[in-house]
C-alpha cells in the first residue's frame, strides 16, 4: 500500500512534533538531518523504531506532548528487560477508543450488546482499551478482569453477557469448563473478540464450537494504542486496519526491503495522529501480509491477514529455521488430537532434539498417532522430532497467553 499524499502530510506533522519536543526520536530525526518527507520514497529512507530505542527511552523519552496534556502512561511488559512506557494524551485516549469502537462495529457488536471484559487491567493496555472501546460505543460493560472462572461463568450467567473478550487460551479455558459444568444452555454468549496471540484454525474451531459463538480477532499493540488497531470482518479474509490513523508497511524482516502487496512479511507501523508518543516506522515483528483487493464486506479499510507467527519465534533446530506455525499447521491436520501443543526443544550429547507434546483421548492409540505425527512434520521440516501423546487436559491452560514452545537450550 503505497503512501498517500494526506498521510504524508500527517508524518510531517508528527516529524515536527517530535522534533519540536526534543523527545528521543525528535532527536534522532534531528541528528539524521530529517525534518520532511514529500514522496513515499522519502518516506521508504526514514529509518525504523525498534523496541529496544523504546527502551532506552526509559522512562519518559518518548513523551512528545507538554506534560500538562498528558492524562494516562501504560507500560508493556518488562518480562525481558527494561518496560517500554507510552503516554498518552486526551486526545490519544479517544482516538484509541474511536478505534476500538469501530472494531466492535465491524464486528456486528452495538449498545445493546453486553460485554465481558477479560483481559487484565492496570498498566496493561488490554482490559482498559476494551471498556473504553465498549463504552464509546454504548454497550454494557461487564469488567471482570482476568481469573477467577466460578465468578467469570456466574457473572456470564445473571448478566446474560452476549459478548466475552478474552485472550484465546482464556476462552478455550471457559469453553472447556462450560461444557464440563453442563451450563451451555444458560450461556447467551453470541460474540468473541479474541486478542493478542497467534491461535490456530484449530483452536478456533473449538472455541466456535464449545461456546457456541462468532470469534473476532483483534489486534494491536501497546507501543501504537493497544489493542483495537484492526479486526476480522464477518464473512471477509483478513482483519481491516484503520488508515485515517495508520500507516502499515509490510517489510522483509532480514532486509528491511518493502514487499509487494499480497507477500509476507513483517508489519511496520506509523501513527499519523498520535501526540503523546508517536512513533514513525514501528517495527511489530508480527509476520503477515497485505491482502490486496477490496473486500467481500464493502468496507474501504484496507486489510492484513491474521497474524503468522513472530519474526523472533523463529527456531534454529539442526540448523533448520523453523516457525511455530508450521508445527501447527501439521497437527491442524490431525482429528484425533486436541488444539493444544507444547514444543520443548534441549541440546542432549551434542544434538538438538524438539519433542512435541499432544493430547489425546483415550479412543486413539497412543503410538500410532505420535508416529504418524513425527512422518508428516518430519516431510514438512525436515527432520524427526519426538512426539509424546497426552491424555487431554494434561497440557497447561493459561488464562493469558499459553507459552507453547520453550527452548531450554540456554536454561
Ligand atoms: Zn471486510
Amino acid at each position: 500500500m503505497q503512501i498517500t499524499e494526506k498521510q504524508l502530510e500527517l508524518v510531517n506533522s508528527r516529524i515536527a512534533a517530535l522534533e519540536k519536543a526534543g523527545s528521543f526520536y525528535g532527536k534522532k530525526l534531528k541528528e539524521a538531518g530529517i525534518s520532511r518527507v514529500d514522496s513515499p520514497e522519502d518516506f521508504a529512507k526514514l529509518p525504523f523504531s525498534e523496541k529496544s530505542d523504546l527502551r532506552e527511552a526509559y522512562p519518559l523519552g518518548l513523551m512528545t506532548a507538554p506534560e500538562e496534556e498528558i492524562v494516562r502512561i501504560h507500560s508493556s511488559s518488562g518480562t525481558t528487560g527494561t518496560p517500554v512506557i507510552i503516554p498518552y494524551t486526551a486526545k490519544d485516549v479517544e482516538d484509541w477508543a474511536i478505534m476500538f469502537a469501530r472494531c466492535y462495529e465491524t464486528a456486528g457488536i452495538t449498545n445493546k450488546d453486553r460485554i465481558q471484559i477479560t483481559p487484565g487491567y492496570g498498566l496493561w493496555t488490554a482490559g482498559i482499551g476494551f471498556q473504553n472501546g465498549a463504552e464509546r460505543l454504548g454497550a454494557m460493560v461487564i469488567p471482570m478482569g482476568p481469573g477467577n472462572t466460578d465468578k467469570q461463568l456466574q457473572m456470564m450467567q445473571d448478566m446474560e453477557s452476549t459478548v466475552i473478550c478474552a485472550t484465546s487460551s482464556y476462552a478455550l479455558l471457559l469453553g472447556e469448563e462450560i461444557e464440563k459444568r453442563g451450563i451451555r444452555d444458560k450461556i447467551k454468549l453470541k460474540k468473541g473478540v479474541i486478542g493478542s496471540e497467534r491461535w490456530s484454525q484449530k483452536m478456533r474451531d473449538n472455541i466456535a464450537n464449545q461456546l457456541g459463538i462468532e470469534l473476532f480477532d483483534i489486534y494491536g499493540l501497546t507501543e501504537i494504542y493497544g489493542p483495537g488497531i484492526g479486526i476480522n470482518c464477518p464473512g471477509g479474509e483478513g482483519m481491516h486496519y484503520w488508515d485515517d490513523y495508520l500507516y502499515l508497511e509490510i517489510i522483509d524482516p532480514v532486509t528491511g526491503k518493502n514487499v509487494p502487496d499480497g507477500e509476507p512479511g513483517e508489519i511496520v507501523i506509523t501513527t499519523l495522529v498520535k501526540e503523546g508518543a508517536p512513533l514513525i516506522r514501528y517495527r511489530t515483528h508480527d509476520l503477515s501480509r497485505i491482502i490486496p483487493g477490496k473486500c467481500s464486506c464493502g468496507r474501504c479499510y484496507p486489510r492484513i491477514d491474521t497474524i503468522k507467527g513472530r519474526t523472533d519465534d523463529m527456531m534454529k533446530i539442526k540448523g533448520v529455521n523453523v516457525f511455530p506455525s508450521q508445527i501447527e499447521e501439521v497437527l491442524g491436520g490431525f482429528h484425533e488430537i486436541s488444539s493444544e501443543y507444547q514444543i520443548r526443544i534441549s541440546h542432549l550429547d551434542g544434538k538438538d532434539t524438539m519433542r512435541i507434546y499432544v493430547e489425546t483421548t483415550g479412543d486413539y492409540d497412543f503410538n500410532d498417532v505420535a508416529n504418524r505425527i513425527a512422518a508428516k512434520v518430519k516431510s514438512r521440516i525436515g527432520f524427526t522430532p519426538i512426539v509424546k501423546v497426552v491424555e487431554v487436559g494434561v497440557l497447561p491452560r493459561s488464562e493469558k497467553k499459553t507459552a507453547r514452545v520453550i527452548d531450554e537450550r540456554y536454561d
